[in-house]
């Protein structure tokens, strides 16, 4: 197919950089999603600089081929829907750290743990630490918009994004915020340059813009001794009670509160990773503190264990130690055969995704941000729906796994489901079909990952913006190329 661009496209990138290989082809269409959603491209094409990604599109746009940027694994928000050329961004993958701005300037398609990475040998971090380890890449992360641990004091990912540089479908590069001044002699340091600020306009979209080249991020200075853990549980009727503890914590800027049902836990009990965990523990808050000295440390941990008792949780120094992380550093976590997770940053073949998929199978996953006030709604809803489809029960691990972000609740659902039988592909279908139209219809904004599931009428509530939105397109890709449905 398209014979030309192709010829085009390795004149320009090298043929090493384009393949139409029949395997590659097969490969690229594939993400976690796949049992719901898989389409191969037609070329996939690496490019090795932000000049190279605006060549690619200025080929694209001119024969008018469908363009979609994937950065790593994925699940679903890259799979090209269209076909047409897909961008593989992790060979763009440069890391400039400038530690006397307190600024780090990544290619898109470096990965977040690749940064974070770079950003510890200069004692410095970007406080979001995702649990996806090396799967994804900055530039995703960013659009999703990705939440992490440290998502309870400081936000999202787009929150600390300091500016962006993307390409456009005419072949342009556009530098906006912190980057717009990239070429003074001050550098990279501030998001809001002189006039308006565009940088949000990149998050959320999934590359129906354009396709992100480069970006940049605020750090801050981080050691992992200072870290510390608590973690919490509360009864299957204390549901409410275990909200407010966690609201509590979030308003008191704790770094971190997350938030699981016992469904999760299973396989580290069955493991016999967790031995002490009270029968009728049901609901799991695992607590991380950030505090750069012994005093700031120690009252942080005091505030949050006063607010979880506040509302009757019960401490567990297990649970920490073996679901969170040394309640104290100690060097010999270092040394140790596995870092418990989030283990700062690391997570492990001990972690909870591999545990957890290594007893059971494939999972599905729906993620979304709405205000704390729905807590106990949200929860109770799921389990209802789950219990409607019998999936309630450990043949399923029905689990939450949700950041308290400093904004909003962001809740993640889970089924474990074996994608090769078909009942269990009719149960997740059923249990999407139920469970996104609550979230769409009450306003919750959805992490991008599942995009494709949630329907024009996500962004249809948004009413007069995304009319807007469409203008926008209009103006920025008039031919359509980008990302084409997604989000129009
Ligand atoms: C084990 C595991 C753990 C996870 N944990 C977390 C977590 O803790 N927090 C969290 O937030 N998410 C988490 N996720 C979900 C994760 O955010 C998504 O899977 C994400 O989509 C992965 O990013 P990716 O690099 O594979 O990007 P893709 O899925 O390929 O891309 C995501 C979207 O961004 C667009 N895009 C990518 N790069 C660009 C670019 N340069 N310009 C324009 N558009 C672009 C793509 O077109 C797509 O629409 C986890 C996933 C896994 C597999």
């Amino acid at each position: 197919m398209w014979p030309d661009t192709v010829e085009q496209l390795k004149t320009a990138l090298g043929a090493q950089n384009v393949s139409t290989n029949k395997l590659d082809l097969f490969m690229y269409g594939r993400s976690l999603a796949w049992p719901f959603l898989m389409r191969e491209p037609d070329i996939v094409v690496r490019p090795h600089s932000p000049m190279d990604v605006a060549t690619i599109l200025r080929i694209a746009n001119r024969a008018r081929i469908p363009v979609t940027a994937k950065g790593g694994i994925g699940e679903g928000a890259s799979v090209p829907l269209e076909g047409g050329i897909l961008i593989d961004l992790t060979t763009l993958n440069k890391i400039e750290v400038h530690p006397e701005d307190k600024v780090v300037v990544v290619e898109a398609g470096a990965s977040w743990h690749q940064m974070l990475a770079e950003l510890r040998k200069h004692d410095l971090t970007v406080p979001i630490w995702p649990t996806y380890e090396s799967a994804a890449v900055c530039s995703a992360a960013f659009v999703n918009p990705s939440h992490g641990y440290g998502s309870t004091r400081y936000g999202v990912v787009a929150d600390l994004c300091l500016g962006v540089e993307a390409a456009l479908p005419n072949g342009e590069l556009l530098r906006v915020g912190a980057l717009a001044n990239e070429l003074t002699q001050y550098g990279v340091f501030f998001r809001y340059p002189n006039g308006p600020e565009f940088t949000g306009l990149w998050t959320q979209v999934e590359g129906n813009f354009g396709v992100i080249t480069r970006l940049a991020f605020k750090t801050i200075d981080f050691k992992k001794e200072w870290l510390s853990t608590q973690f919490f549980t509360f009864k299957r009727d204390q549901l409410d009670e275990c909200g407010k503890a966690i609201f509590k914590c979030v308003r008191s800027e704790i770094f971190d509160v997350h938030f699981n049902d016992r469904w999760w836990v299973i396989p580290a009990i069955k493991e016999g990773v967790v031995k002490e965990l009270p029968e009728d523990a049901w609901f799991l808050v695992s607590i991380i503190n950030f505090g750069r000295t012994e005093n700031e440390l120690k009252a942080h941990e005091e505030i949050a264990l006063n607010a979880m008792k506040q509302f009757g949780g019960k401490e567990s120094v297990e649970g920490a130690e073996k679901l969170v992380g040394p309640t104290r550093y100690t060097p010999k976590y270092e040394s140790g055969p596995a870092e418990p997770w989030p283990a700062w940053n690391l997570v492990g073949h001990d972690s909870w995704g591999s545990r957890n998929t290594r007893n059971a199978g494939m999972w599905l996953t729906t993620s979304a941000h709405f205000p704390y006030r729905f807590f106990n709604d949200v929860y109770e809803y799921n389990e209802k729906i789950c219990k409607d489809l019998g999936i309630w029960n450990e043949r399923y691990l029905p689990w939450h796994d949700s950041f308290a972000c400093r904004d909003s609740f962001k809740t993640e659902t889970f089924q474990i489901y074996n994608p090769y039988n078909p009942n269990d592909m009719k149960l997740m279908w059923a249990y999407l079909e139920r469970y996104l139209p609550l979230q769409i219809s009450r306003g919750g904004t959805f992490h991008g990952l599942t995009i494709q599931f949630h329907s024009k009428a996500a962004m249809e509530k948004l009413g007069p913006l995304y009319e807007w939105m469409k203008k926008m397109r209009d103006e920025l890709d008039p031919n359509h190329i980008m990302n084409p449905g997604t989000l129009f």
